[in-house]
């Protein structure tokens, strides 16, 4: 029997030892999800909506405590976790006023006895390997539309949510999603690995790039659908006539929300020459105003380091900036623990030379380079293999669009960042992913065009 140990990542403290799954019991569970299926989709969609409507009311019904488990296993300050429950309902609530529209079987030609017809049949049976930074939101955009569409999940939440995995589980099974149409796979990558090698009809993954990776190249003679979503490097421009304060602000933020561990966090900032050390001093005030503290404190904006090796990954970064010459102007070590903790950390005087403007932090770490045109913006936001999103800040609206026309990413934003709405596809270019989710494409995407071809006898 395989144990997956749970510890607090702001204290080190054992949280919990689970049961863990092993390849024979994810053999087991992926026959139980096959077997459920048929029976899944023929459940009226009335009565699908209904079970995820009561899903929705359990979380409202739970959210402290949903949020105190988020908190406890990744350390994100509590806010944040219940930030990102309250922002799940919103998603919820799109998906259930979408999702009729998305089945409806289209008759797209009807003549002479001839009738053309496109139907929406679900793929079958989904697996999704998600990631731990934001499990409410990841999981959600695939399972919620997945099963509202008729498909059964196995889902394997990361190493670092399980317990949060464990608790969808248990409300969306109280909610009468059956035991069989949505099961958990609990352990790390062995079990992800022992997932893609069963009989899936589609892979829903959120992480890195290199796994993301590791997986395309495993189901490539598979024929299996597959979507990535995957790592960023993002970048946003402020441009010479951006207010200084709004923007340092709202960039600071935007880099270090969520201990710097989002996908969408701003990961580059490109000033204009003309306002590069107003914007570099305000943003500075801003970081040292936010407060380090206990993920479980109220007043805490900056929480643990979730996974302890990302600790390596970000001493490593500041050693190779201050290396080439780059200019700490806040943080750059480690703080004391127990557990894993990181200072807020802030250069100027970066160049692409540095693995801090090149490879994904996921801390609370960034780089503030300086440009002398949009042009020279433009042609440093695309000098990336990842591509998730990008932003300029300027009140010109014409200005921004010429801009972001230019940026090769998924997601684009003018005077904001690190947003993501339910309304809207969710997609990377280049080593940020493929595939989609949310938008109704985000619905579309859990299921098959059937293309039917009827001739009156
Ligand atoms: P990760 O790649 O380490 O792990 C993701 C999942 O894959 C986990 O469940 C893990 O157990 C599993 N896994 C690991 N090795 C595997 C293998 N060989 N085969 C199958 N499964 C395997 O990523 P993480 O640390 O959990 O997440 C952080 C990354 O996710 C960051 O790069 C972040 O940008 C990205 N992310 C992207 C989005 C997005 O929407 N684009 C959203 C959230 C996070």
């Amino acid at each position: 029997m395989n144990h997956l140990a749970i510890h607090n990542p702001a204290t080190g403290a054992l949280i919990a030892d689970v049961t863990a799954d092993n390849a024979s019991t994810v053999a087991i569970k992926a026959a139980r999800a096959r077997a459920a299926q048929p029976a899944w989709a023929a459940v009226s969609l009335a009565d699908r909506k209904a079970c995820i409507t009561r899903f929705r009311a359990a979380i409202v019904a739970e959210l402290d405590g949903l949020a105190a488990t988020m908190t406890a296993e990744t350390g994100k300050p509590i806010k944040m976790s219940r930030n990102e429950l309250n922002g799940l309902l919103g998603r919820i609530d799109f998906f259930l006023a979408e999702v009729d529209a998305q089945l409806v079987t289209e008759t797209v030609y009807a003549e002479g006895g001839m009738t053309e017809q496109i139907q929406h049949t679900p793929l079958g049976v989904v697996a999704n390997i998600s990631a731990w930074n934001y499990p409410w939101f990841v999981g959600g955009n695939v399972y919620i539309p997945a099963l509202l569409t008729g498909n059964v999940v196995l889902y394997k939440p990361s190493e670092f949510a399980t317990q949060t995995g464990l608790a969808m589980a248990r409300l969306l099974h109280a909610s009468g999603i059956p035991d069989d149409a949505f099961i958990v796979l609990v352990g790390g990558g062995d079990v992800g690995v022992a997932l893609q090698a069963q009989k899936i009809d589609g892979m829903f993954f959120t992480g890195s790039a290199a796994t993301g990776a590791k997986i395309a190249q495993f189901l490539a003679p598979r024929m299996v659908k597959l979507q990535l979503e995957l790592g960023g490097k993002d970048p946003t421009y402020v441009c010479a006539d951006a207010n200084v304060k709004n923007a340092a602000e709202s960039l600071a933020d935007g880099a270090m929300y969520n201990t710097g561990q989002s996908c969408c966090s701003v990961e580059r900032v490109y000033v204009h020459e003309s306002i590069y050390d107003a914007f570099v001093a305000a943003f500075v005030d801003t970081v040292k105003s936010f407060k380090v503290g206990a993920p479980d404190s109220e007043d805490t904006y900056i929480g643990a380091i979730t996974r302890a090796p990302q600790l390596e990954v970000l001493e490593a970064q500041v050693a190779d900036a201050k290396a080439k010459g780059a200019t700490l102007l806040v943080g750059g070590t480690r703080l004391p623990g127990p557990g894993n903790w990181f200072a807020p950390t802030v250069f100027s005087n970066v160049n692409h030379s540095m693995e801090l403007m090149r490879e994904e932090s996921f801390g609370p770490i960034i780089g503030i380079q300086k440009v002398s045109s949009d042009e020279e913006a433009v042609q440093l936001m695309n000098d990336t293999r990842y591509g998730l999103t990008a932003g300029v800040f300027t009140p010109d609206e014409a200005r921004a669009k010429a801009v972001l026309a230019q940026v090769n990413a998924g997601t684009v934003y003018w005077n904001c960042c690190d947003r993501v709405s339910p309304r809207l596809p969710w997609s990377g270019h280049g080593d940020s992913g493929v595939g989609l989710t949310l938008s109704t494409y985000g619905i579309q995407t859990f299921t098959r065009p059937k293309a039917w071809h009827l001739r009156q006898a």
